[in-house]
């Protein structure tokens, strides 16, 4: 009769980036280890920075489509036939 080796089920942390096994026990030990502690809150960190990046851009691209909006409104007051037109198409488009 032979024997023949077979491996543990294996757990995959995505964080870490490594393998262990896959023994309920094993996983809470790595879980609660502070490599994956500090992954986990570096990946939170990472991710809280990126959302705050991603609304300033969006409040600065508003801000600088309203200032566009301000000088065409101001431009069109100036010229009487384009203003009809202009200042409709401007309150009518939605920069959102
Ligand atoms: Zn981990």
């Amino acid at each position: 009769m032979t024997t023949y080796w077979i491996s543990n089920k294996k757990y995959w942390c995505k964080m870490c980036k490594i393998w262990c096994d896959a023994k309920l026990s094993q996983i809470k030990k790595h879980k609660s280890g502070n490599k994956h502690k500090e992954k986990y809150k570096n990946l939170i960190d990472r991710n809280r920075k990126i959302k705050y990046t991603q609304e300033n851009n969006d409040q600065n691209r508003l801000l600088e489509l309203n200032k566009i909006r301000k000088k065409a409104l101001v431009s069109f007051k100036m010229k009487p036939r384009a203003s009809l037109i202009g200042t409709f198409l401007l309150k009518n488009i939605n920069f959102k």
